[in-house]
Order: C-alpha cells, then sequence, then structure tokens
C-alpha cells in the first residue's frame, strides 16, 4: 500500500497512522500515564428512584492523551491488562476513588459510596484484596462506602480463588455489584454462593424498553429476581424519562444514565447532592 500511493513517508506521520500504529504508540506511552498525571477520574451520579436523591457515584476513568486527546478505557484497560500495569492503574484508581469519596464526606455535602470497576484480570491479582485494605487505611474511607463493581465473566475464570477473594472483601465490609448483569455466560448458580450486593441490569436491555419485542419482562424479571434474593438493583444507561418511569413502576431502587447526568469531574459532584 505504500509503494501504490507513492510515498513511503505517508504512513508514518503522526496524523495518518493506521489503527495498528495507533495501538502501538498507545501501548508505549500507557507506561508513562500515570507518572505523566494523564489518567483522570470522571464520577457518575447513581440515584434513588423513591426518594430522587443521589445516594452514590460510579468513578469512570478517563486518560487525557496529549496527541490523541480522551481515550476511553473500552480502548485502554484492554492495554494495561495485557501489559500487566492494570495493576499500578489498578491501585491507583481505588486510591483516587477513596479519597475522592472520604473528602466529599469531610465536606460535609452528602456521605456518598463510590462503586469502582475492577477488570476480570484485576480480580485475579492475589494483591486485590491487601490493596482495597491498604488503600481503605490510607484514605480512612470507611468500608461501606466502597463498592466493587465486577462482571459475570469475572466470576467465570476461577471459581474457587473467586469465591474466596469475595469473602474476604465482604469480611473487611465492602459492597459487592455484579455489572453488566444478564449478559454474561455465567450459571445463575453464583447469585445464592456469592456475596453480592447489587445487581446491575445492563444497558441493552434498557435501551429498548419501549420497543416491540422488548427487553422489558427481561428487566422486571432480573428487579424482582434480586429483590427476592435481598439484592439491590440498579439499572444502568438510563437516557429517557419513559424508561425511569417503567423502572419506578417496576420498583428498579436505583438508577444511572444520562437522564440524570453524564460522568462529570470531581468538582461537578457536590451540587448534585444540595438538590
Ligand atoms: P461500564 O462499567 O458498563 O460503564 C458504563 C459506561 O456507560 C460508561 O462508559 C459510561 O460513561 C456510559 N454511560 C453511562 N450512562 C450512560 C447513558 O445513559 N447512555 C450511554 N450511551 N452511555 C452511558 P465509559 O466511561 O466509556 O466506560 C466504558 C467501560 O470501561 C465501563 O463500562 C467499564 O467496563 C470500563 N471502565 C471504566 N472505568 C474503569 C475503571 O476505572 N477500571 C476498570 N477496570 N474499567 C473501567
Ligand atoms: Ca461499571
Ligand atoms: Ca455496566
Ligand atoms: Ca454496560
Amino acid at each position: 500500500a505504500k509503494e501504490m500511493n507513492g510515498n513511503t513517508y505517508r504512513a508514518f506521520s503522526s496524523e495518518q497512522m493506521g489503527p495498528d500504529m495507533k495501538k502501538i504508540r498507545l501501548e508505549n506511552d500507557l507506561y508513562r500515564a500515570l507518572e505523566n498525571n494523564e489518567l483522570e477520574l470522571f464520577y457518575q451520579p447513581q440515584v434513588r428512584l423513591s426518594k430522587n436523591v443521589v445516594i452514590g457515584v460510579e468513578a469512570l476513568v478517563r486518560w487525557n492523551h496529549p496527541l490523541y486527546g480522551k481515550i476511553s478505557p473500552s480502548e485502554f484497560i484492554p492495554m494495561a491488562e495485557d501489559t500487566g500495569l492494570i495493576t499500578s492503574i489498578g491501585e491507583w484508581i481505588l486510591e483516587e476513588a477513596c479519597s475522592q469519596a472520604k473528602s466529599w464526606q469531610e465536606q460535609g455535602l452528602c456521605s456518598l459510596r463510590v462503586a469502582v470497576n475492577i477488570s476480570a484480570q484485576q480480580f485475579q491479582r492475589e494483591c486485590l484484596v491487601e490493596t482495597v485494605k491498604e488503600v481503605l487505611a490510607r484514605t480512612e474511607l470507611a468500608p461501606e462506602f466502597l463498592e466493587i463493581e465486577i462482571t459475570e465473566n469475572t466470576l467465570l475464570l476461577n471459581t474457587e480463588e473467586t469465591v474466596t477473594t469475595m469473602k474476604r472483601l465482604k469480611n473487611i465490609g465492602v459492597r459487592i455489584s455484579i455489572d453488566d448483569f444478564g449478559t454474561g455466560y455465567c450459571s445463575l448458580q453464583y447469585l445464592r454462593e456469592f456475596p453480592i450486593d447489587t445487581l446491575k441490569i445492563d444497558k441493552v436491555f434498557i435501551d429498548d424498553i419501549k420497543a416491540e419485542n422488548s427487553s422489558a419482562p427481561i428487566t422486571t424479571t432480573i428487579i424482582a429476581l434480586a429483590h427476592s434474593l435481598n439484592l439491590h438493583v440498579i439499572a444502568e444507561g438510563v437516557e429517557m424519562l419513559e424508561q425511569q418511569k417503567f423502572l419506578q413502576a417496576n420498583k428498579c431502587d436505583l438508577v444511572q444514565g444520562f437522564l440524570y447526568s453524564k460522568p462529570v469531574q470531581a468538582s461537578e459532584i457536590p451540587e448534585f447532592c444540595n438538590k
């Protein structure tokens, strides 16, 4: 292709980098992202439907790349896993989120809890539980204000160690939430065996609530399932009032989505609590 367009340099100028070149460049740059302060957490409010109050936030990481601008976590978290950087990046995310939650509490604005995403690989690392303990000690955040979000696919990886890790986290007092519930390949058996606090209904089921042949029966069934197991249930990706009304009518506990707020910088969170 290089010879065909007659310009051997073109493929190497930064603007013209192909997707592979970009990926290689990003992977290299990720090693420096932490020390260069290029990572930033955004926070998305979680709202209790019955009272219309913000009771927590989900921390969502962003990478401000000097050349490419904001890079999505769906793009660079897998790279962090491939390179092993997920350990240091994951610890930074955890500490940043916990110290932010502590700082909101100290400002006396509200006692928000913070949900932190933990990727499958991160969950399998032996050091995770120790890291969580250390971070809570350093930031002095009470453990019940930290919720760990893992996906069903994390539970598939290595059941015995996974149960142990979950139980140890539970013993510390942190909460555990199953993210993207209903999209994994897991048997529902784990719901009885694992110490879970919350099911998070995936956005795909919320998207087409009003469509023909919709996911509405799946959503109502997940809500009923959660409640019958004494679990909390939260819907993600709520964008329209119709969806809120449906979820309210069906007694979903919590909601999160663009209808209430996009993920915002930490400084914008206090105004949500005073409403
Ligand atoms: P997720 O955990 O399922 O997060 C929800 C994603 O949906 C977020 O994208 C959020 O910004 C977006 N979202 C929230 N509400 C709405 C809505 O109403 N409509 C639409 N269209 N989107 C909405 P984001 O921030 O790009 O994160 C993508 C994924 O990257 C996350 O999916 C999560 O799996 C992963 N991720 C994000 N932050 C972290 C992190 O700190 N650590 C780890 N390990 N993974 C993370
Ligand atoms: Ca999540
Ligand atoms: Ca999710
Ligand atoms: Ca999702």
